[in-house]
């Protein structure tokens, strides 16, 4: 039974699941308002998919392999940027885009300012997360609530951390909800599949041109059924590679439908058509294959953040605002807003 004059008391600790850029920015505005916060991340570091992996040797950097440049029309996005990343890492991303269209004429995508991390995407929820309690490498497994209505999290090893008065979800919707159905919270997973949209796999091919490509463009999204999106990472500002390095993203579609296939096969695959589409004749030497089981959801959505107050738990994300980096930080910055407006924080954290 839940008291509800509990429900109104300010929040003293929360835990926040997920260190992308939607749980960093929530831990940010929270412990401005003057609130312990605990991240817990699965992966090895902070970001999520705003995400950076290392070359194979012998190159000697990294190439963005999620979110491949982000857009900032949000002016609350802007001052966070210069305010928790500072201006050193991040910046605009100029070159030529095309897209193809259904006639197969190539045409110029609408001029708009692309930003990425500099010298990587990860840079950016590097920086932010200077400063904030983040136990990495640490999966949480389920939740669950004492008598005195605090939040116990157990981890998957079996480890348990507690004492929090609301904890905030961050991970992509599958996730979320086997987090929820796994800590007999049913009813909340439940409203979460109403309003979901699904997330879909994307294959990631990363190749090398040691002399250069030729492709004449720094992106493209070709008009195919395997090929979603090609960059030239080596054009990003900050980046200091022999050659170019291309990052190619699968279509959605087609990485659903072929989770399960040998990397070898995914790599030819999506170089063969890469090659097709652009006409680049060079042939690549180095490769690296990553697969995302949850990358974009299928239909843009405008939730913007779930919060369920009897149990003190929120879901925040980019999947709740349009599922890009920029949804990301308004998703978060939506829910503690909301979170000021009901009296739970203080308004301290920058409403937007
Ligand atoms: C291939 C690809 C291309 C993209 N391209 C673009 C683009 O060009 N432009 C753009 O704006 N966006 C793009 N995106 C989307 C963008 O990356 C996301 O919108 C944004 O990074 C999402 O941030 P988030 O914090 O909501 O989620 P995430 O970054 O997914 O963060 C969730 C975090 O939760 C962690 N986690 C999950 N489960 C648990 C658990 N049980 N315990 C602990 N931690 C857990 C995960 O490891 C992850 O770090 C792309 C994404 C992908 C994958």
């Amino acid at each position: 039974m839940i008291d509800s004059r509990k429900s109104h008391t300010p929040l003293r600790q929360v835990a926040i699941v997920g260190s992308g850029l939607a749980g960093l920015v929530a831990a940010t505005e929270l412990r401005i308002a003057g609130v312990a916060v605990t991240l817990f991340e699965k992966s090895r570091g902070p970001g999520g998919r705003m995400a950076a992996k290392r070359l194979p040797a012998p190159a000697d950097g990294s190439a963005d392999i999620g979110a491949q440049y982000f857009t900032v029309r949000n002016p609350a996005f802007r001052q966070f940027l210069e305010q928790y990343a500072g201006n050193d890492c991040w910046g605009e991303w100029q070159g030529r885009f095309r897209y193809q269209d259904d006639q197969g004429s190539w045409q110029d995508m609408r001029p708009a300012q692309r930003f990425v991390g500099i010298p990587r995407m990860s840079a950016i929820t590097r920086a932010i997360s200077a400063g904030l309690d983040v136990r990495s490498g640490v999966r949480i497994a389920r939740l669950q609530r004492n008598d005195q209505e605090l939040w116990t999290l157990t981890d998957t090893e079996g480890g348990t951390h507690g004492g929090y008065d609301a904890v905030v979800l961050t991970p992509p919707p599958a996730q979320t909800d086997e987090l929820l159905t796994d800590s007999g919270l049913s009813e909340l997973a439940d409203d979460l599949n109403i309003r979901i949209s699904r997330m879909q796999a994307c294959w990631t091919v990363v190749v090398h041109f040691p002399q250069g490509s030729g492709a004449g463009v720094e992106g493209f999204m070709p008009n195919s059924s395997l090929l979603n999106w090609a960059a030239n990472n080596s054009s990003k500002p900050g980046r200091d590679d022999d050659g170019e390095w291309w990052v190619l993203h699968g279509d959605p579609d087609w990485s659903d439908a072929n989770t399960d296939m040998a990397p070898d096969q995914v790599r030819e695959t999506l170089l063969a058509e890469f090659l097709r589409c652009s006409g680049v004749t060079a042939q690549p030497d180095n490769f690296l294959v990553h697969r995302w089981l949850y990358a974009k959801p299928r239909a843009r959505t405008a939730q913007g953040h779930l919060w369920f107050a009897d149990q003190r738990i929120a879901v925040a994300g980019d999947w709740l605002d349009g599922g890009r980096v920029e949804g990301a930080f308004n998703s978060a910055a939506g829910l503690i807003s909301r979170l000021q407006a009901e009296g739970l924080i203080s308004d301290l954290a920058q409403p937007r």
